[in-house]
């Protein structure tokens, strides 16, 4: 159910963004008013900061641009919960009110210019659409090569992604009312989002240099948000402890013949064959049973998140609301 004009919500984090924010905002909203005035979307638009808690005059910042009229609301967090919560929260406010969210960091590296474009692409039929950075010139050479070698390793165990995608992406309602419904605590959500299974297209665009301000992702939160990213899809790790225990078997097992050969060869130390024997089967057994234990944890952390099972599309003979 695709309108003509949809209601779109431009959701819109901000942490400590106290310098980017006012100019964020004048470029956001002469978008908006450009497409409202092409009748690309409808007028009862909105954009909707949510302030994660932050320590600067942020809060103040928002409250006045609300206080201006315009079409703006606000979002505030009573304390610094992350990016990936403050956006949880302000997809959740916006559903309510829009038929479209497109999600975007307060500092504009994204190319806002390719917005209409996502609309488009939503009004053919997508339900997701991801904007996809070309390339990275303007990020340090660091966030560059941390961000190709993480990308690499989530696909290797497993984990679907975009690559060079952040969250900057439309999303119907109906793809953030599934979204809402993944309720685990450790939230990655351009994990989630791709496990949605909705239709889905991409928009490329050059990332820009941060508008103002400084990064609000210092190393430590970035290296959090990739072991969120990788724990939150991916057991593999702990299979990784198993594939090791085994491993260390054969070893044990090529040990025992080694060590068979020596001892009737007679090249044999006394008391050597059963301390190097003990080493690598106690080690191969140890591992195997942590792995297996591993296998279990990991299935209760599946159960606990509590995940929908299944997302449904369309149906047919059904009332569906
Ligand atoms: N952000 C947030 N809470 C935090 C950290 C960051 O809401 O705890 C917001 C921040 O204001 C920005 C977005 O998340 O809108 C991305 O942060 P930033 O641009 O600093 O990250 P980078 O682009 O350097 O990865
Ligand atoms: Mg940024």
């Amino acid at each position: 159910m695709t309108r003509e004009k949809p209601i779109l919500y431009i959701v819109v984090p901000c942490f400590n963004e106290e310098e980017a924010l006012p100019q964020s905002h004048g470029r956001l909203s002469q978008l908006m008013d450009n497409m409202i005035d092409q009748d690309a979307i409808s007028v009862d638009s909105k954009l909707l900061y949510v302030d994660d808690g932050s320590r600067d005059d942020t809060w103040e910042i928002i409250e006045r641009l609300a206080a201006e009229g315009g079409r703006v609301a606000g979002v505030k967090l009573a304390c610094n919960s992350g990016h990936q919560n403050a956006l949880m929260a302000g997809l959740a406010a916006a559903v309510e009110h829009c038929d479209i969210t497109v999600s975007i960091d307060a500092d504009l590296q994204d190319d806002i210019s390719v917005i209409p474009t996502m609309v488009e692409r939503y009004k053919a039929g997508c339900d997701i659409v991801f904007g996809v950075r070309r390339e990275r010139k303007t990020d340090t050479w660091f966030k560059r090569t941390t961000a190709t070698m993480f990308y690499g390793l989530m696909r290797r165990l497993g984990v679907s992604t975009i690559e060079n995608h952040a969250d900057f992406r439309l999303m119907s309602r109906r793809a953030v009312l599934a979204l809402l419904d993944y309720k685990e605590r450790n939230l990655f959500i351009r994990g989630i989002v791709t496990k949605l299974g909705y239709k889905t297209d991409c928009v490329y665009y050059d990332r820009s240099a941060r508008i103002a301000g400084e990064s609000k992702y210092p190393l430590k939160k970035m290296v959090n948000f990739a072991i969120d990213g990788i724990t939150s899809f991916s057991v593999r790790p702990v299979r990784l402890v198993m594939q090791v225990g085994l491993l260390f078997l054969l070893i044990a097992l090529a040990m025992l013949i080694y060590v068979l050969c020596a001892y009737f060869m007679g090249r044999a130390v006394s008391g050597w064959p059963s301390i190097i024997l003990s080493i690598w089967l106690v080690g191969a057994f140890v591992l195997i049973g942590l792995g297996i234990i591993g296998e279990y944890v990991g299935k209760i952390y599946t159960e606990v998140k509590n995940r929908p099972r299944y997302n449904i599309d369309t149906t047919v003979g059904l009332d569906m609301k």
